[in-house]
This record gives structure tokens, C-alpha cells and sequence, in this order.
């Protein structure tokens, strides 16, 4: 028998898997070039060169058993002393190795950081819509997502639903900038009303709230747009960052979490994030993909490519006269259905060989995701499903 709590996990388990499965299965059956698969945020921008060239070059070079051995559960120490120095230069910061724990991509991350930070029935506050997988991670730990209230068209922070909604068990505060689903970023002046409101509501309940950000898509960015540095913002804030998204590595699990040593209680936070890679069963990030990091920390993704499709489907979608969110980052479009029921939209796309992801899946309804890191020719060709649905609903002739 497995436990009751997954069963319940098993039975909710996420809507984004199972159509990927069932898009797969679509083109056997159809033809994969007659399947317009939209469901999973898997890149499709392979990872850079250097990214394999390092590979090599570092298996050949570093001493093996250091290289494949175990290490202290936070990570490589020149790895962890070479990512601070990155990113104080990119973001004026003043971090050292003690600041970085390396982690198992973002969701390791997050696991960590909750492990650490949270007991039974604290609270964790995130804004809808927002990456369904946060539910679980919170639950991991018994503790309870509390969700604030989306705010359509612009999705930004509903900032009334969110002071009414921190208590004296809000331990943490998530958000996740570039944005998964909505591709929106949050602006400077949003993330300081939301410090300014943390500020007011510690001070109240004399308790510390730490806002963290988890950004695995801070370098998928297009028009300019400034994505904050939160620890600028917030004295308590935690950073999680991923190489999944940002240099195309999701199954390699590698990323890390910044703690600066300004939050409360630095020296014990820092010291369990590391027991709790420990004992999470993570042990420490993989060794290998961390000496790869430490050579990669200048490369870039193939942003161009993705930003090609972001315009091409956004004006496709509009012409044929969906209501979309502008998509400013990240690689999901957000549209919203022309109907009410999100679910039973994408059960009508997928009659036309679209397939999308209901908006109820991230808190949030009447929308769909849209995640455009596909081949622009499947964007193009997916423009004459998307014409014949929109001709469904009377929205084109
Ligand atoms: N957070 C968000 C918002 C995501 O969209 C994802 C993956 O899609 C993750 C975390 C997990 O990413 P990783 O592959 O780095 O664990």
C-alpha cells in the first residue's frame, strides 16, 4: 500500500505530464509534423557548444576522483566562490561562496530551502497563477500554500489580497520571476510594494518572512526589460536560480540557491540548507554539471529563437482574435479562453491537434498555456488549428 498522502499526490499529479504523454501518443497516431504539442516547458534551443565542449574537456582534465567523489553537501567551493563573483559583477552584490548552496536544479532548490525553513502547518504565500508543482513542495513539509488572488488582465500583484492574506504563520513568501505561466516579469516598482508590505508585517507580528524568487527563467528575457535582483529589495529574501531553462540542461539537475548573509539567521540557515541536501536523499548537486557550470557562467541560450516564435505566435494569436498577455519573458504565452471552462476549451483544441495546458492547472481560470520553446515551424503551422478553432467560437469568420 502506498502512503495516503500519495495518494492523493498520485491522483493530482500533474495535467502538464499526462498530456505530454498523450502527445506523444497523438503522433504516432497523426503524425508528429500534424500534432502541435504545447504542453511541456522542455527548451528546444539546444544547450551551447561550450556546454558539451566543457564536458569533455573536464572528464579528460580534472583529477577523477575528485571530480566523482563526494564533496561537502553545499557544493564544489570554487564552483560556489566563481558563481558569487558572477553575479556580483552582473548585479553589484557583494556574495561569497558562503552564500551559495548548489542544488538539484530549481525544484531541488525550492525542496531544500522548504526543508529548511518550514514546520507543520506554516504557511508559504504565492501569486496566482503560479507553477503548480509549489503545491507539492510545500506539502512535502506539511506545511500549506496560501494562494493570492490573480489579478487579470495585467497580473500584477493583487497587493490588498496579499497584506490580508500574511499571518503570524506566513513563513515564507514565493515568487517566480520571469513568470511560469503568465511570461509576464515583475517590475521593480511591484517587488517594492511587496518588501514594503513584508516590512510592515514583520515588524507587526515580530516574525521573520523570507521572500524567495525562484528565477529559472531570470535570463530568458526579451524587449530590455530589467528583471529585479531581489536581495536588493527585501533584506530576507533567498534566491533559487536553475541551468534547466537557461542553458537548456532540465535533465541534468543543476542550479543553486543564494542566501545572503544579511537574513535573519544566516549561520542557520546556510548550515541546514546543507543538511537538508543531505538528507533529502540529494546528498550534494551533481558533481559534474557543477565543474560545467563554473566553465559556463559567461555562455547564453539562443534567446533569438525563442523570441522569433514569442512575436510570430502572439501576432498569429491575435489576428485571429484571441485575448493574450504579452509575453515578456520566460516561454509561455498566456491566451484566454474564450469560454469560461479552461478544461473544456483544451479538450476543443485538441480536435485541432493543439495541445495546451488549462490555466486551473496553475490557480488560476479561464486561461491556457501556451509553451512556445518549439520549432518555429511548428508555431507556423500550428496557425491554421489555431485559425479553425478560433472560426469555432466565432471569433474570426
Ligand atoms: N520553477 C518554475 C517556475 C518552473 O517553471 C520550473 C520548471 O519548469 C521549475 C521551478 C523547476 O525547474 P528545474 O528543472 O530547475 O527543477
Amino acid at each position: 500500500m502506498i502512503s495516503k498522502k500519495m495518494v492523493g499526490l498520485v491522483k493530482g499529479s500533474s495535467v502538464i505530464r499526462a498530456m505530454f504523454e498523450e502527445g506523444k501518443k497523438m503522433a504516432q497516431m497523426y503524425g508528429a509534423e500534424n500534432v502541435f504539442d504545447f504542453s511541456l516547458g522542455n527548451p528546444n534551443v539546444p544547450a551551447p557548444q561550450a556546454v558539451n565542449d566543457n564536458i569533455v574537456k573536464i572528464v579528460q582534465e580534472e583529477n577523477s576522483v575528485v571530480l566523482h567523489g563526494y564533496m561537502s553537501n553545499v557544493g564544489f567551493e570554487d564552483v560556489r566562490d566563481a558563481i558569487a563573483k558572477s553575479l556580483n559583477k552582473r548585479f553589484d552584490l557583494d556574495l561569497e561562496a558562503k552564500n551559495i548552496v548548489m542544488t538539484v536544479g530549481a525544484a531541488g532548490g525550492l525542496n531544500v530551502i522548504f526543508k529548511t525553513l518550514l514546520d507543520p502547518n506554516d504557511e508559504v504565500i504565492t501569486f496566482a497563477p503560479f507553477f503548480g508543482e509549489y503545491k507539492n513542495y510545500v506539502s512535502n513539509f506539511d506545511a500549506n500554500l496560501v494562494v493570492v488572488n490573480p489579478n487579470p488582465p495585467t497580473f500584477e500583484p493583487d497587493y490588498v489580497d496579499f497584506e490580508k492574506k500574511i499571518s503570524e504563520k506566513t513563513k515564507a513568501v514565493l515568487v517566480n520571476n520571469p513568470n511560469n505561466p503568465t511570461g509576464i516579469i515583475y517590475k521593480k516598482e511591484w517587488i517594492e510594494k511587496i518588501a514594503s508590505i513584508l516590512e510592515k508585517k514583520q515588524k507587526e507580528y515580530g516574525t521573520s518572512i523570507y521572500l524567495i524568487s525562484d528565477e529559472p527563467y531570470r535570463e530568458l528575457v526579451y524587449g530590455g526589460e530589467e528583471v529585479p535582483y531581489l536581495t536588493k529589495y527585501y533584506r530576507n529574501t533567498i534566491v533559487g536560480y536553475s541551468y534547466s531553462k537557461s542553458l537548456s540542461l532540465p535533465g541534468e539537475r543543476i542550479g543553486y540557491l543564494v542566501i545572503p548573509t544579511q537574513i535573519d539567521d544566516y549561520e542557520d540557515v546556510f548550515a541546514a540548507a546543507g543538511v537538508a541536501t543531505r538528507i533529502l536523499g540529494f546528498v550534494n548537486a551533481p558533481s559534474l554539471q557543477q565543474k560545467l557550470i563554473k566553465e559556463c557562467l559567461d555562455e547564453k541560450t539562443n534567446i533569438e529563437a525563442y523570441n522569433k516564435n514569442r512575436i510570430r505566435l502572439y501576432e498569429g494569436l491575435q489576428e485571429c482574435g484571441f485575448e493574450c498577455v504579452k509575453p515578456e519573458g520566460a516561454f509561455y504565452l498566456f491566451m484566454k479562453a474564450p469560454i469560461e471552462d479552461d478544461s473544456e476549451f483544451v479538450k476543443v483544441a485538441k480536435e485541432y491537434n493543439l495541445l495546451l495546458v488549462p490555466a486551473s492547472s496553475f490557480g488560476v481560470k479561464g486561461y491556457v498555456r501556451i509553451a512556445y520553446c518549439v520549432s518555429y515551424d511548428t508555431i507556423e503551422r500550428s496557425m491554421t488549428a489555431f485559425r479553425k478553432l478560433a472560426q469555432r467560437y466565432g471569433l474570426i469568420k
